[in-house]
């Protein structure tokens, strides 16, 4: 057992803090976390956006524990195993048609990273390898990579890191609270910021740009749902020319939303799609990218000797996490949770979540599938702090939320049940009260 706190440096946390009052988790099953005292927690937030089936679902874990014993580990660069062949063949059946091709990683970041370098080389391959620039959005999360911090849009993640990528813009996020406050699912207003893509197209030409990268649903910066039409006309745009629509779907991947993907959702389908977390259920590392088959086959025409992507990871289909993947795969379809934040559970959510408006402080609420933000006014001068209450009261009452800046994120699991998702906006909702 540790003696002290002392030696992990934890991520993006603050450590000084938290090391006065730790929140340590011991155990989880289900809905739900224990702590080492053995106190109850109830997830409100699937870990963290990942674990969309609960916690150690049987058909995950056997998968796991056979895998381990079985193979190891496999080499992936010229190299291959069954698992991870089956794996992709399950995987791009499950993605809008078009996107028929998968390239493994480890991680959402890496995720990024691997569509951002291969946006920059199929244009290349294509003889067109001027296009160079990549274009963000503001408030964007892509992981803490450089490209991903790059393109990325909030200010906290890029300021202590330098200059970064060179030749990226960003075009202006959709959070617009005058016009859409307390929307129930999609905003009525904003498609026309798609529109700020054509204002950096024309600054630059076209012809230098490689690809556009957005979350559909902005998740980490507090859930910004996007305007009706919006990704639509961002298609248009990028069609229009020659320029790749990246989705970055790490959140709302595999089920988040009720369909499958984002891109099945809303009915606009990218040329290159991240995803990670869901893809396991958390519970092994792992990443994607699904690639469109005409962007993979522009590299498939060099010569036939040549490795045709210079890039990969030692981890790429691991053995353990390609495994865990298809368990989280059979235990999504056996139990039909990738449309289960749609329908009357959605519904009921979005009704629990909106009960919210009218308390102390808050001041916008969004949802959309099985996603909730609910946006406080933060204490003048100390930003973050009112949420930050409202989170550790949640804890303390057994709930775990999460919050970034003053909005609160909600994204349980996909098998919560309407009890769960009384307790957890029962809680929400004293601790709003409380916090006033
Ligand atoms: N992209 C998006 C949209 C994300 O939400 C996240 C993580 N929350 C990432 C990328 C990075 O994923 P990871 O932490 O697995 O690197």
């Amino acid at each position: 057992m540790y003696q002290d706190l002392d030696a992990y440096w934890m991520p993006f946390t603050a450590n000084r803090q938290f090391k006065k009052s730790p929140r340590l988790l011991a155990r989880a099953e289900g809905m739900h976390f224990w702590t080492p005292d053995g106190r109850q927690v109830l997830d409100g937030i699937a870990g963290l956006w990942c674990v969309n089936a609960g916690h150690a679902r049987p058909k995950i874990v056997e998968a796991i524990r056979q895998q381990a014993g079985e193979l190891d580990y496999a080499p992936p660069f010229q190299m291959g195993h069954p698992k991870a062949f089956e794996l992709a063949e399950r995987l791009v059946k499950l993605t809008p048609p078009g996107l028929d091709k998968v390239f493994y990683t480890n991680s959402g970041s890496e995720s990024v990273e691997t569509a951002l370098k291969m946006a920059i080389a199929y244009h290349r391959v294509r003889g067109e390898g001027q296009r160079t620039r990549l274009i963000g959005r503001e408030r964007g999360y892509h992981g803490v990579n450089f490209g991903g911090i790059s393109v990325g849009g909030i200010v906290a993640n890029r300021k202590m890191f330098g200059t970064l990528l060179a030749g990226v813009d960003h075009i202006r996020h959709t959070h617009d609270l005058q016009r859409n406050a307390f929307s129930r699912g999609q905003p009525e207003y904003g498609a026309e910021f798609a529109d700020d893509l054509e204002r950096v197209i024309a600054l630059h030409d076209a012809s230098t740009i490689a690809a556009v990268i957005v979350e559909p649903v902005a998740g980490s910066t507090g859930v910004l749902v996007p305007p009706k039409g919006y990704l639509q006309r961002l298609r248009e745009i990028c069609d229009k020319h020659g320029i790749l629509l990246i989705f970055d779907e790490v959140i709302t991947g595999f089920g988040r939303l009720g369909a499958p993907f984002a891109a099945s959702h809303f009915g606009v389908t990218p040329d290159l799609m991240t995803v990670a977390k869901g893809i396991t259920n958390g519970c092994v590392p792992m990443g994607a990218v699904f690639v469109k088959q005409e962007i993979h086959d522009a590299f498939m025409n060099g010569p036939e000797h040549l490795i045709e992507f210079f890039h990969g990871y030692t981890y790429s289909a691991h053995p353990l996490a390609c495994a865990a993947a298809l368990g989280t795969l059979d235990t999504y379809e056996e139990e039909q949770l990738l449309t289960r934040g749609q329908g009357e559970l959605a519904e009921y959510f979005a009704d629990a979540v909106h009960s919210l408006k009218g308390l102390p402080h808050v001041i916008d609420v969004r949802n959309i599938g099985l996603v909730g933000g609910i946006e406080l006014e933060p204490l003048p001068g100390e930003p973050g702090k009112r949420a930050f209450s409202v989170f550790l009261d949640c804890w303390e009452r057994g709930v775990l939320i999460r919050v970034t800046g003053d909005i609160i994120a909600l994204s349980p699991p996909l098998i919560i049940e309407k009890s769960h998702i009384d307790q957890i906006v029962g809680t929400l909702a004293d601790a709003l009260k409380r916090a006033a």
